[in-house]
This record gives C-alpha cells, structure tokens and sequence, in this order.
C-alpha cells in the first residue's frame, strides 16, 4: 500500500499543472491502493469524498505544495477513521476487571489473551484466565500450557462443557482470590454462526464483563467489517486487538473493524512469542500503512536527543538522501558510542534494530567494529578524478581489486567485506527514504 500511495504522490509531484484531472487521477490510484489493502470500500468512497472537499484546488494558492496538503489530508483522514472517539474502558490496577475476548476460530484470542495477561503482569497487575472455550477439543489445555509458561493462575474443566458455567466459577473464584484483572477466553467457530453468537451473548450477560474485546487475525481482508459487526450485534465489544500483523497482512482490515465496532484497536500482535505484543498508537500505524516509516516519532527524537548544534547537519545529511560509506562510518561510531543519534536510528524500521537486535547487542557490536577496521581500509581523502572511497555512495564503483585490497589491509576475508557491502546497501535503501524530507520545526505534525 505504502508504495502504490507514494508513486501515486510522486506522480502528481512530477505534474507541472495540479488540476482537477491530477487530483482525480490520484485519488484513484490511492483508492486502488486501500482497496487492495483490504480496506472497506465504504470507507474508503468516504475518505475519498473527504479528501476532496478539503482540498480545494481553486483555493489553493500557486506556490502551495499542493502534494504536501493531500498528504497531509490523507494521513488525517485515515488516523480519523481509526480513532472512534472514544476510548476503550480501561481497566484499573488494583481494582478487580473481567475483561472478555471473542473471535473466530483461528482469530488468536487464546494467545492473545495469555499475551494481554502477561503484559499486564509485567506492570504488576494481578490477572488470571479462565477458559471458557469448551467447543474445541484441547483448547483448555492450550491455555493451561500458556499459563502456566507465564506463570499466571488459570481456571477451567475437562469435564464440563457448559462455558457459561465454567465463565462464572472462574470469575467467582478469582475475584476471591483478589485479581485484578481476570480474563475470560471464549470458543470460536470457523464461520459467523447464530450458536456462537448466542453462546457469546450467554457468557457476556452471566459474567458481566468491564471489557470485551474483539480480537481480529490481519489477514481476514474484505471480511473484517462484517466479522466485526457481527460480534458487536451479540456483545458489546470495546476494542479491538489485530493479530498477526507480523505476516504479509495490509493492515488494511483494521481501519475497517474500528468502523465496524466503533471501539479503538488497543494492541497488535506481532508474532507467536508470549512478548510479540504491542500497544497500538493511530499515528505511526498510519505512517506505516502509508510506507513513510514513523516520521512523527522520529523527528521528536530528533529534536529531544540530538544536541541543537547537530541538528541542523544531521537533517540535511538525511535530506540529501545520499548515504555514503563515510555517513555509515559515523552512524557506527554513534552506534558504538550509544549516543544521542544511535537512539535516533534505533526508531527507524530495520535500522538498528536487524543491524543490532535485542538481546544480541555484544555480537553485533562486535559485527560494527569489525565493518569499521575494514572501512579504515578504504581511501579516505579523494583526487581531482576519483573520489575517495568512503565518500562513494555507489559500491558497485568497489570493484573486486578494491575488495581484495580492503580485505587484506584489514586482515579479513573477502566473504567479509562483501557482507559489509550488502549490509552498506541495506541500510543505503532506508536511508533513501528520507530522501526530500523536509524538516519540521518541532511541535509541527511531523510525520509527513
Ligand atoms: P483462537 O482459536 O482464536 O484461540 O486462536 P489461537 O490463539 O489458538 O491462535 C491460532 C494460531 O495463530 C496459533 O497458531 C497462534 O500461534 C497463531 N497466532 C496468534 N497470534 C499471532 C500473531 O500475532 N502472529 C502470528 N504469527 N501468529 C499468531
Ligand atoms: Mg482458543
């Protein structure tokens, strides 16, 4: 999707006249784009109807970046359409919650209840899960493992196949045992049918719950207005969480269940792992879906870390979008050094994070330190005819003699220095992005 609104962008920016047909013309390549990203088509003839009545081409006056206002429209409308207005009901530490999952089978509410429950654990919370999914056959024992991995009390039966039953023993029993925030897994069904929807209505009035979430897998596409709907008809769902948004899912879906639930989506799941969760902020999800990375987020950083004097070099670096090898030189210096710009780059998608993951940081240290004593083999000063070699931002100018003399004046193999260069060209690619950014001044919407 990102890349189908850029281009369209990009396309109008190269017109030298913005006229009504540029506009249209662009308007329906995003309208493709969110389409096949899955979003409701409703919603987004809406989006596009209000694009175009605050974006009034004879309003504009010549010299307006006209591109730059129907970004900035787009990326509105789309935070507008994923924030319902109001806020989810929280539930309180220390203060007793029954907080109630649905969806259909598959969905990922038993992992995602075990991931809202640690989560809260975390932060000192005291949650427990009950299960209540007595449809399927091993779903108790499903929680029981995840429980008990994250070593949160849980409730159940092997014998009963009453959920309303077991979802009000459960309840009682914690609420005995002073939790705070008792969880209630239900069953599911592979389709939208009437005995699911009576079963949810069932537990929902028995166990009263403060809560009840409706938890989506990203993938379901077009459906994930419907489904959503269908659910808040039976109970009265209060926000949402997406699955699976570590997949090749567009995200798409999400904007629609919001529409569809009028309730906020408060987390995303982002992997298999008991900690692949993630509160869900508007902003930098919508930065993502429109393929501009978290610019909002990132250039606060940049105004909150990076000493004053910096700034102005850094962003101009940026804005150039040139990454040279002497550039990629400096970042692992400030990398190594933990400073202020490492921090920046810690923000940026597949910046720091793959060059320098979680858990792993004194292997990768060790990685920067090594790219850096083969870069201290390059030539560093140019001539009138070729440019030193750490100012060249294009390794195919690094022919094989070169490598093979990088590769001995440091004193590691070949396979290494190609390695450097291929994580040189990743990193080269993400810098490109921010390419033509320009640079707001802080407190202004930054993330276009
Ligand atoms: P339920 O039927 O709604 O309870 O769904 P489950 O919790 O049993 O999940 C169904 C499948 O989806 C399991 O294999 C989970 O591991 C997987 N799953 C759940 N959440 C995520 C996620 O965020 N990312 C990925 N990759 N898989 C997930
Ligand atoms: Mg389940």
């Amino acid at each position: 999707l990102g890349g189908s609104i850029s281009r369209a962008l990009q396309q109008m920016s190269n017109a030298t006249v913005i006229d009504e047909k540029v506009l249209n013309e662009c308007l329906n390549e995003i309208t493709r784009a969110l389409l096949q990203s899955d979003v409701q088509f409703k919603l987004v003839r809406d989006m596009q109807t209000n694009i175009k009545k605050i974006v009034n081409l004879d309003d504009l006056a010549a010299g307006h970046n006209k591109r730059k206002i129907i970004q900035q429209a787009i990326f509105n409308e789309l935070c507008k359409m994923l924030d319902p207005g109001k806020p989810s009901f929280t539930p309180k530490k220390g203060k007793p919650s029954v907080v109630m999952f649905v969806g259909l089978q598959g969905s990922g509410k038993t992992t995602t209840c075990t991931k809202y429950a640690y989560y809260h654990q975390k932060k000192g919370w005291k949650p427990a899960l009950v299960c209540a999914d007595t449809f399927r056959a091993g779903a108790f024992d499903q929680l029981k493992q995840n429980a008990t991995k994250a070593k949160i009390p849980f409730y159940g039966s092997y014998m009963e196949s009453d959920p309303v039953k077991i979802a009000v023993e459960g309840v009682e029993t914690f609420k005995k045992e002073n939790c705070d925030l008792i969880i209630v897994d239900t069953s599911g069904r592979h389709k939208q049918e009437a005995a699911l929807f009576e079963e949810m209505r069932q537990v929902s009035e028995a166990t009263k719950p403060d809560l009840v979430i409706f938890v989506m897998d990203s993938s379901i596409g077009q459906a994930a207005f419907d489904q959503a709907q269908a659910f808040r008809q039976s109970v009265s769902v209060g926000a949402v969480i997406v699955t699976k948004m570590d997949g090749h899912a567009k995200g798409g879906g999400a904007l629609s269940a919001v529409a569809a639930t009028k309730s906020p989506v408060i987390f995303i799941g982002t992997g298999e792992h008991m900690d692949e969760f993630e509160v869900f902020d508007v902003k930098p999800f919508v930065s993502r879906l429109l393929g501009m990375g978290d610019w909002s987020g990132f250039m606060d950083k940049i105004h909150e870390v990076v000493p004053m004097d910096q700034q102005p070099e850094l962003l101009q670096k940026l804005s150039e979008g040139n990454f040279t090898l002497r550039i990629m030189y400096e970042q692992f210096q400030n990398i190594l050094k933990m400073g202020p710009i490492s921090q920046v780059f810690s923000m940026l998608p597949g910046f720091s994070a793959e060059l320098m993951p979680k858990g792993r940081e004194k292997e990768s240290q060790a990685k920067i330190k090594r790219y850096m004593t083969m870069m201290d083999s390059m030539t560093n000063e140019g001539n009138l005819t070729c440019l030193a070699e750490l100012d060249s931002s294009n390794p195919k100018l690094i022919n094989e003699s070169r490598i093979m003399r990088i590769a001995r004046g440091s004193g590691r193999q070949i396979k290494e220095v190609m390695e450097m260069f291929e994580e040189y060209k990743r990193l080269a690619k993400i810098w490109s992005k921010m390419k033509g950014l320009k640079i707001p001044k802080k407190g202004e919407m930054s993330a276009l």
